[in-house]
């Protein structure tokens, strides 16, 4: 991890732990990828190594996430998708060109094109959103329950009830405002 910069939000689907590089939208928002080299420690994380970032990728990156978000969001509340996002995940998806391998171990690597481009890795997270978006992957897209984040996350939950984005941050704080809201009213039954 650097110093300095906010830590990463890790989830087990890469096209929301990818929207979640920017969280608390609805609140005071907290970018996580402030710099082309956060964005190469990210993808690295997340099996997606490249050699090198520049600044407009970062921006191609960040154009990517929100339209992500945007898509996800209306998917979830099944509203109209808004077109320029789904133009803008396709683009991502039609101009990377990584490939899926298979190790001897049997485990699934992807490969990027000659000299691991940033767009490569960008066309993984593209194809991985519009598989959840478009309904194919066992789970369910859901808005996050706390009011500063409102994430579209994506609920493998066999009740397909969960609430938060990530148990250990919204669901933890929304669950410190209740007990706190509830020891005001009622004093006498704090501990
Ligand atoms: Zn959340």
């Amino acid at each position: 991890m650097r110093a300095g910069f906010p830590d990463f939000r890790l989830g087990t689907v890469l096209a929301t732990s990818f929207t979640a590089t920017l969280t608390e939208r609805q609140g005071n928002p907290v970018e996580r990828i402030p710099t082309p080299q956060r964005l190469v420690d990210w993808l690295a994380v997340n099996g997606l190594a490249v050699d090198s970032c520049t600044d407009a990728q970062l921006d191609l990156a960040r154009e990517l996430r929100e339209s992500i978000h945007l898509a996800a969001t209306a998917a979830a509340i099944q509203d109209a998708l808004p077109a320029s996002a789904v133009q803008v995940i396709n683009d991502r998806s039609t101009e990377g060109r990584a490939a899926a391998i298979l190790t001897p171990e049997g485990e699934r690597r992807w490969r990027l094109g000659s000299g691991s481009r940033v767009e490569d890795a960008l066309g993984v997270i593209a194809a991985d959103a519009v598989s959840i978006i478009a309904g194919e992957r066992d789970g369910r897209l859901a808005l996050c329950a706390s009011p500063t984040c409102r994430a579209a996350f994506f609920d493998t939950s066999q009740s397909r009830t969960r609430k938060w984005c990530d148990m250990n941050t919204c669901g933890n704080r929304q669950k410190k405002a209740r007990f706190n809201a509830r020891q005001r009213e009622h004093p006498e039954s704090a501990e």
